[in-house]
């Protein structure tokens, strides 16, 4: 017998189904154009993280942060919005991650 590659009985590998296409697009998700509305009015008036400036860090905001998140009631109105860097935006993120995954 050579030894040759198996073949794939002449069907086509099947695609794997991307998830992206089922999931809720960012408009139900609550980031449509609100969203993108607000995110620019508060960092344009509040440009700098509310995080870091607490600590005495002045540091360019970057992300419209809900402060509830909407995963737990928050709601879409700007006063639930705070201005946050980067880093502030991932370790709040990976906090609100860590208190989903302790719940009962
Ligand atoms: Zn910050």
């Amino acid at each position: 017998m050579p030894s040759r590659p198996p073949k794939l009985n002449g069907k086509p590998r099947q695609a794997k189904q991307s998830n992206w296409s089922r999931r809720a697009s960012r408009q139900s998700r609550g980031y449509g154009r609100e969203h993108e509305r607000i995110r620019a009015e508060l960092l344009r008036d509040e440009p700098l993280c509310r995080e870091c400036r607490k600590h005495g860090r002045v540091t360019a905001a970057v992300i419209a942060d809900h402060v509830v998140p909407l995963a737990q009631g928050g709601s879409g109105e700007r006063s639930n919005y705070q201005p946050l860097c980067r880093p502030c935006s991932d370790a709040k993120t990976a906090r609100e991650a860590a208190a989903g995954r302790t719940k009962p």
